[in-house]
């Protein structure tokens, strides 16, 4: 018989004390007693049993978590009909139904996007068209405005609020609880390619079919890393000269690709740097977390869709900044005038549903969206796909020589 409170000590052992936890939240979402909390600290969160197991046997918390194993072949056969075929670039890149670039057609998108927008055209037009009655989004804490948080967007408006990358570890899925307590019966959630995973994991146990249910649509973005909080706290403070507790408003990459980072003090001034150019992104590089440095996926294997820069693209790598391309460049490829303006988002559709709502979007002029060339696409995701092996490998090699657990996916 299982002792209470068994099943969290198993998850505290088996994934957060292991050092695998990526601060998902999904453990505390769909813990019965509601028991499980975040508890932030300057690296991090961390999931503490805060509360009383009401059920001696539950495992709910255990069950749902994917950082120490990860099933992604079976994921991928339930939720995108196949396996990878592996004499392709899904080998490393995932199931792919569609892989180009693309960007929002609304100049107010097109703006606050932090490349081309289409992850935020995609959500609005779900919601306009009925497909989700509320998008899990990650947004800013009204109280600390350097904080990212969960948010649940029911409207344009809450939508367009939520845009832009939030560089930062935060408990994303807990808002998977707040829409479900708010009832709502179908929603798309926007995740990290771990977190995608562990909500995959939930909506394959059938013990989870009333929170998992009302899951429609997930979107992805490429992840390098979620940087520890100390890194958004060391950006401030050190790199911008912005006391914390004045910061209003703030924005990792905004304006022109590949963006700026801008933060509005209560005092109403604006202080700005070039967020890749000036090396804040490298800066905050070295707060790469434990979570991070295990981790080999790239390219968010668990989308219905995913988002990202066009960083290793072959014909769009993202300087046109630093080396616009010419007239007559832009006039043979009308892709490289819109990555010229303001950048685009690379776009991988998984799933039928996510392709099927992609063209759909396209076809109602929300989003401009361009197919890459066969020979583009294997480039640019053998690209991004082998950056992951190549900077942790070694992370990884090293804890398995000194028996320290590391994800394993299968
Ligand atoms: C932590 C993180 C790491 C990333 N690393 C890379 C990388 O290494 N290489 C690369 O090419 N691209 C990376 N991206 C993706 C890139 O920053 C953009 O999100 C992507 O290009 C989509 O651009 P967009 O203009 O279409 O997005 P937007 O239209 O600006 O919309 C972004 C959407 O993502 C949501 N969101 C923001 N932050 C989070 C978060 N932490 N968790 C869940 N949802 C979130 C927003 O709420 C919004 O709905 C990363 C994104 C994140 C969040
Ligand atoms: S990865 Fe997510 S589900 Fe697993 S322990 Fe951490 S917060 Fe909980
Ligand atoms: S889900 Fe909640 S009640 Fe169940 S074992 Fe975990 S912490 Fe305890
Ligand atoms: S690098 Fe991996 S573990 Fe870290 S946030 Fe991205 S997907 Fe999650």
């Amino acid at each position: 018989m299982i002792m209470s409170q068994e099943g969290f000590r198993l998850l505290q052992r088996e994934c957060i004390n292991s050092g695998l936890c990526y601060e998902c939240g999904l453990c505390a979402s769909v813990c019965p007693a509601k028991a499980i909390e975040l508890k932030m600290y300057d690296w991090g969160r961390n999931p503490e049993l805060t509360g009383r197991c009401t059920d001696e046997a539950c495992t709910r918390c255990y069950d749902v978590c994917a950082a120490k194993l990860v099933p992604v072949s079976a994921m991928e056969k339930r939720f995108f009909g196949r396996g990878r075929r592996m004499d392709t670039v899904e080998k490393v890149g995932g199931v792919c139904r569609f892989v180009g670039t693309g960007c929002a057609v609304d100049p107010e998108i097109r703006e606050i996007g932090v490349s081309g927008g289409v992850a935020t055209s995609l959500m609005i037009f779900a919601l306009e068209k009925g497909y989700v009655d509320g998008c899990v989004l990650a947004g800013w804490d009204a109280e600390k405005p350097w904080l990212a948080k969960a948010y649940v967007a029911t409207s344009k408006k809450d939508v367009i609020a939520c845009s832009g990358s939030k560089y930062q570890p935060h408990p994303q899925l807990l808002g998977i609880r707040e829409a479900y307590e708010m009832g709502l019966k179908k929603i798309a959630v926007s995740a990290t390619p771990c977190h995608a995973q562990s909500l995959r994991k939930m909506m394959m146990n059938e013990d989870f079919a009333d929170i998992s249910g009302i899951i429609r649509l997930i979107s992805c973005n490429f992840c390098a890393a979620h940087w520890a909080l100390a890194g958004t706290k060391w950006l401030l403070k050190t790199w911008l000269g912005v006391d914390m507790e004045a910061v209003r408003e703030m924005n990792y990459r905004t304006g022109a690709f590949p963006g700026t980072m801008r933060v509005r003090t209560k005092d109403g001034r604006i202080h700005e740097k070039a967020f890749v150019r000036s090396g804040g992104v490298a800066q905050l590089g070295r707060f790469t977390p434990e979570e991070c440095r295990i981790c080999l996926e790239k390219v968010g294997y668990a989308g219905d869709v995913v988002f990202g820069d066009t960083w290793c693209h072959p014909t769009l790598p993202p300087n046109f900044d630093l080396f616009p391309p010419t007239e007559a460049e832009m006039q043979a490829d009308p892709r490289l005038r819109e990555a010229a303006a303001k950048g685009l988002s690379a776009i991988v559709a998984r799933s039928e549903f996510g392709l099927k709502l992609l063209e759909e979007c396209r076809d109602a002029g929300r989003i401009r969206m361009f197919a890459n060339t066969g020979e583009e696409t294997e480039k640019f995701l053998t690209g991004v796909a082998s950056e992951k092996p190549t900077w942790y490998g070694p992370w990884i090699d090293a804890r398995k020589h000194r028996g320290m657990p590391v994800r394993e996916y299968i």
